[in-house]
C-alpha cells in the first residue's frame, strides 16, 4: 500500500507531487519521459531537484528511490505540436492550445503503470490538474479515473492514480508546496523547477526562470503573485 510512482517531469506540478508522495509514502520511485520535447531543460533539471529534495529532509532522503527515465522519441516524431516541433504557439479552431500533445498522458500513464507493475508499486502519482489548466483533455479527472479502471483490467492490477493538484489553482499548488517543505521547498521550485513552454531561463522573476510570456510561465506567475498577495 504505501509505495508510489510519481510521474516527475522536473516542473513545479511534479515536483510538489514528489513532495507530497515522499510526505505520504515510505518507499517513491520516480518516472520521467523524454519525448523530443522542444527543450531538455526540464529533463536537465530532474537530476538536480532530485538531489536537492532528497537532501531537505532525512526522512525523504530515505524514501526516495530509484528514477527511471524512458526514451519515447516516438511520440516526439509522431507529434505535429508546439511542443515538438519549432513553430509559435496559438489556439487551434478546436479551442485547444497547439502545445496539446495528443496521446501524451495516456501514454505516460501506460508506461508508467507497466514500471509499475515490474516495481511492484501500487500508486501513480502526476501532477494532472483541470482547475486553471490549458483545456487539455488528458488532464481531466474522468480521463486520469477511466485510464485508471483500462489499467487495472488490462494489467490484472489495483493500481491507484493520484492526482494531488486535480482540484488545486497555482496559488493552491504554491501553498501546498510551503505545506510540505516549508519556504526550502518553496525556494526549490522557484531555483530549479521548469515550465515555460520555450525552455527559456535567461531571466530570473520572482516565481522563478521563464520567458515570462508562454501561458506556462504566466500561469506560474500569476498563481505566484495570488499566493504571495494571500500572504501579505
Ligand atoms: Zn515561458
Amino acid at each position: 500500500m504505501s509505495d508510489a510512482l510519481v510521474l516527475f517531469s522536473g516542473g513545479q506540478d511534479s515536483t510538489t507531487c514528489l513532495a507530497v508522495a515522499l510526505d505520504r509514502f515510505e518507499r517513491v520511485e520516480t518516472i520521467g519521459f523524454d519525448y523530443r520535447q522542444r527543450h531538455r531543460i526540464e529533463l536537465d533539471q530532474r537530476a538536480r531537484i532530485l538531489a536537492r529534495i532528497a537532501a531537505l529532509d532525512p526522512g525523504w532522503g530515505a524514501r526516495l528511490g530509484k528514477d527511471h527515465c524512458l526514451d519515447l522519441g516516438i511520440l516526439g516524431e509522431i507529434s505535429a505540436t508546439a511542443m515538438t516541433r519549432e513553430m509559435a504557439i496559438t489556439s487551434g479552431a478546436d479551442g485547444l492550445p497547439n502545445t496539446f500533445v495528443p496521446g501524451r498522458n495516456l501514454v505516460f500513464l501506460t508506461f508508467a503503470a507497466a514500471i509499475a507493475y515490474r516495481r511492484g508499486l501500487r500508486h501513480i502519482v502526476g501532477g494532472m490538474c483541470e482547475t486553471d489548466f490549458s483545456g487539455y483533455p488528458d488532464c481531466r479527472d474522468n480521463t486520469v479515473k477511466a485510464m485508471q479502471v483500462a489499467l487495472n483490467l488490462a494489467m490484472e492490477k489495483n493500481f491507484i492514480l493520484d492526482t494531488p493538484l486535480m482540484w488545486l489553482d497555482k496559488a493552491d499548488t504554491w501553498r501546498l508546496a510551503e505545506q510540505l517543505g516549508g519556504a526550502a521547498l518553496v525556494d526549490l521550485i522557484i531555483e530549479e523547477t521548469h515550465t515555460c513552454y520555450l525552455g527559456e531561463r535567461g531571466e530570473r522573476h520572482d516565481w522563478g526562470y521563464g520567458c515570462g510570456e508562454c501561458p506556462a510561465c504566466k500561469l506560474r506567475a500569476e498563481g505566484w503573485r495570488k499566493y504571495r498577495g494571500a500572504l501579505s
